[in-house]
Formats: structure tokens, sequence, C-alpha cells
């Protein structure tokens, strides 16, 4: 395996979902704790739409601010009205965040669309109207198209308006080939976005899971994988082990071509993400 050039970005971000339990809370501080080591630029903590787990997503990004790390809070506007946003605007303020990931989110099954939001761009555009540069505004970009976009070109042209109405970074759904990335990111530069498109990795830790996942949110898992995966049924350490290489694999490709950074979908937890910066050599020594 070969290691990655001087000129790749070395920047890492980490993504945690907000627990719900009081047991849930205390492991994620001990995952917190370790994931330290890898020295992130910020942590960032999803957002229920809908109102479904937003309580824990404020109370886990306090707590990550608490910790003395650059905490990012998703926020997602489908449903939101413009007060709405406002107050949580003013809330995120008054916490010391400083950095959000602004995206439309997807209403659970059961709500009515409603509010007065109906894409992305129209929550970046909205908040830097209110707040101007106070905010880092990260948003969304999908190298393997949105599932629910009209085209690819339609999609990618909507990636550039969302960028153009004021956000600072981007961070990519995951995916596992490389080359979905690389294409998105140069046909981005030709309409004009010139923030950094930071790739999502989802470390590989259990077949049904990522299988799932993947169905839902639209990215592709290369047929080579998925049937690696199935051929390992219930060997989770072959599986884990396989997952490592190949993630592994694509974060060092990544950072070959000159990824600006990686951020990696924790899913709560610490070890494969540890175990892929290692490989890395992007886990820093212990002073
Ligand atoms: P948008 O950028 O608004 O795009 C949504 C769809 O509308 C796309 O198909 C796009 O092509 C289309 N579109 C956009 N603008 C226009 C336009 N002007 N005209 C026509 N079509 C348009 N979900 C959560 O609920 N909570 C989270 O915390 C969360 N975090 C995420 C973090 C990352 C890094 C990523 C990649 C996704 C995350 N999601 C999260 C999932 C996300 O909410 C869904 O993928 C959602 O369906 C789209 O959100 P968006 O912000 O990308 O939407």
């Amino acid at each position: 395996m070969t290691t990655a050039t001087a000129q790749a970005g070395n920047a890492i971000s980490i993504e945690f979902f907000p627990p719900k339990t009081a047991e849930g809370a205390d492991k994620l501080r001990g995952v917190r704790q370790a994931l330290y080591a890898l020295r992130p630029e910020f942590c960032s903590v999803t957002f229920g739409a809908g109102g479904s787990t937003q309580a824990g997503t404020l109370a886990t990004v306090q707590e990550i601010l608490n910790e003395g790390v650059d905490a990012a809070s998703h926020f997602s506007c489908i449903g939101a009205t413009r007060d709405s946003v406002r107050q949580q605007l003013a809330q995120f303020k008054a916490m010391g965040v400083r950095r959000l990931v602004a995206l439309r989110g997807d209403l659970p099954s059961g709500y009515g669309a409603g509010g007065e939001f109906q894409y992305a761009s129209d929550l970046v555009t909205f908040i830097r109207a209110e707040t101007g540069h106070d905010f880092h505004l990260e948003v969304a970009a999908y190298p393997e198209v949105h599932p629910q976009a009209k085209s690819p070109e339609a999609d990618l042209q909507a990636f550039a308006t969302k960028v153009k109405a004021g956000a600072d970074s981007a961070i990519t759904q995951y995916f596992y080939n490389s080359d979905a990335y690389f294409r998105f990111v140069d046909d981005a530069h030709k309409l004009g976005v010139d923030v950094p498109i930071v790739p999502g990795i989802m470390p590989i830790t259990s077949s049904s899971q990522l299988l799932r996942f993947s169905d839902a949110c639209g990215a592709e898992i290369p047929r080579w994988i998925r049937l690696r995966l199935q051929a390992y049924g219930d060997d989770v350490a072959s599986i884990k082990a396989f997952g490592l290489e190949v993630v592994t694999d694509l974060c060092d490709q990544l950072r070959c071509a000159g990824a600006p950074g990686l951020h990696f979908y924790s899913m709560n937890q610490s070890v494969a993400t540890l175990a892929i910066c290692q490989q890395l050599n992007l886990l820093p020594a212990a002073e």
C-alpha cells in the first residue's frame, strides 16, 4: 500500500449522531475522547428533520465545544419557517457554535412537507442574509447524484447554486468509487465552484448496515464489494479486515490526488476510523 503525498490535505473531521439514551451519551463521550487523538479540525453532529433528535444534537454539540473541540451542528430546513430558523440561529450563536452544515434534510414519513424553505440553497441564502459571515457554512455534495435529482446535470447545477449562495465548503455523501468524486470535483470547478469539497468516508464494519444505508441515501456499493461482503456472511472479523483495506485504499487515492481532507462518518464508533487513520499515518504521535 502506498502512502499519500505531502500535498494532500491532512484535515480530518468526524461526524456523530445524537445518542438516544444516557448510556449512549456516555459511550459517545468515550468514543470522542479516543477520536480526539486524530486532532480533528471539527466534529459535526447530525440533526433530525422534523424535530426528532434536535435537543440531542444541541446537547452533543455543546459537549464537544466544552471539550475544547470545534463543533458543527447539522441544520436542516425542511418544514421550518423563517422565524423558527431565526430562533435556532440565535440559539447556535448563544451556544458558541460557529460552524453549520446547512441542509434541506428529509422529513420522516408521516410529516407533510410544509415550511418556508424548499432547498438547502434557500437556507444558505437566508443564513447569510440574517447573520452575514458569523457562521462557516458547509453544504452536502453527491458525487453519485442525489437520489431525488432530476438528472446528474441538474443536481450538479443545484450544488453550484447552493455553494454560490454562500457556502464555505462542502462534504460529500460517502462513496467507494473515487472516480465519481474526482469527476464531480472537476465538473463543479467548471461551473465556478472553488470551495473545498471534502470526501465523506464511511468505514465498513458491517455488511447488512452498509447495504441498508446505501440503498436509502443513494450511495453505490460496487458489485465486487457487495459480493465480497455477502460472501463473508456472519464472519465479522473478515468483513472488518476487508473493510479496513478497501476504505484505507480509497482514502489513500483521494489524498494522493489532492482531496482537501477527509470527513469520517464515525457511526459513533472509534475503532474503524482510528484504524484507517493509523494505516494512513494520520495518527499524530502522542505528546
Ligand atoms: P438540496 O441541496 O436542497 O438538494 C435536494 C434535492 O433537490 C436534490 O435532488 C437537488 O438536485 C434538488 N435541488 C436542489 N436545488 C434545486 C433547485 N433550485 N431546483 C430543482 N431541484 C433542486 N439529513 C438529515 O436529516 N440530517 C442530517 O444531519 C444530515 N446530514 C447530512 C450530511 C451530509 C454531509 C450529507 C451528504 C447528507 C446529510 N443528510 C442529512 C441527508 C440530506 O438531508 C438528504 O440527502 C436530503 O435529501 C438532501 O439534503 P440537501 O441539503 O443535500 O438538499
